[in-house]
């Protein structure tokens, strides 16, 4: 069987770049207003090489927006106490206004307590349990940058949410589990599916809308999907590859995300823009 895509596509390079003007625009404000650029600090443990690239791409962005960036690059055998302690460090510093642990950060280290010691008021990554308490209860905070990048994209495309069926797979602190409350504080109807969901085909027949964030290359496939879902591919595996088989999916859904090019420029925009929204609560006054 041939298929035809019929999908249109989710631009996030597009609107990435466009929130990222915005986002420099309130950058400059605030210099000129206070003197200070905002700063994100900016830490990574080890040398792997995915995430040397990552915070080098996600520095590179913040120069380009006018944003300070400091990077503390720790060797691989730093311990927790060390680890928090440069962390507790950076949140008392006034200089630095939003704060990045790359992650994972290494068997050996306590992710939880690493994440613990950033304040909440310059956890612009949205990695904390404040954060994510926040996010749960609808209150203001900072969003995971991910799931928060997801939900600008949606709502830049017209989908309606309310009373839809949302079906998440994977359900990962960072990546899963708040978009799945976002898009319930947004009044769909969600599902989260996970390795031990038994018919993942089954639920994504039913969904409206489907977020794919697994981690496993080409796992949400056209023949599974409802036709005109709305389809989500957070997915990043070796080789460019997202966990949707888009030439499948695509010939199925009326709305979809390429990778590269949809998800994943989102997320910077969103860390950058929260970096902006802390640095002005910090300095005083709004940006
Ligand atoms: P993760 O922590 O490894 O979580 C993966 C989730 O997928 C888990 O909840 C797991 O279930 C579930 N899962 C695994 N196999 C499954 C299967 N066969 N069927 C259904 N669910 C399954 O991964 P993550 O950090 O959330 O990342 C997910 C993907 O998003 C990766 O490709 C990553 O590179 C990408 N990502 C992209 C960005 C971006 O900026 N674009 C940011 C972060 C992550 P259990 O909970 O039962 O183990």
């Amino acid at each position: 069987m041939t298929l035809t895509a019929s999908a249109r596509l989710m631009d996030g390079t597009a609107l990435a770049r466009r929130i990222t003007e915005e986002t420099a625009a309130r950058a400059a404000a605030i210099t000129e207003r206070t003197g200070s650029a905002p700063c994100l600090a900016t830490v990574l443990v080890g040398e792997d090489p995915a995430s040397v690239t990552y915070v080098r791409m996600k520095r590179s962005r913040c120069a380009k927006a006018g944003i300070e960036s400091r990077h503390l690059a720790l060797p691989a055998e730093t311990g927790t106490e060390e680890l928090v302690d440069t962390l507790t460090g950076l949140s008392e510093d006034p200089a630095v206004h939003g704060i990045l642990l790359q992650h994972p950060v290494g068997p050996h280290i306590d992710e939880r307590a690493a994440f613990e010691a950033i304040a909440p008021a310059k956890d612009v990554d949205g990695v904390t349990v404040h954060s994510f308490g926040a996010m749960g209860f609808g209150l203001p905070g900072f969003q995971s940058c991910t799931p928060g990048g997801i939900m600008r994209l949606l709502d830049e495309y017209g989908v309606e949410l309310a009373g839809r069926k949302a079906v998440v797979v994977g359900r990962s602190a960072i990546l899963g589990r708040p978009v799945g409350m976002l898009l319930l504080a947004r009044d769909a109807t969600v599902t989260y599916c996970h390795s031990r969901t038994r018919d993942l085909a089954a639920e994504l027949r039913e969904a409206d809308v489907v977020v794919a964030a697994v981690g496993r290359p080409r796992l949400v496939r056209g023949e599974d999907l409802k036709p005109g879902a709305v389809v989500i591919d957070a997915g990043y595996n070796p080789g460019n590859i997202g966990d949707v088989d888009f030439e499948s999916a695509s010939a199925r859904a009326s709305l979809i995300t390429p990778v590269p090019g949809g998800v994943g420029p989102m997320t910077i925009a969103v860390l950058l823009a929260q970096t902006v929204d802390a640095a002005a609560r910090q300095l005083g006054g709004s940006a």
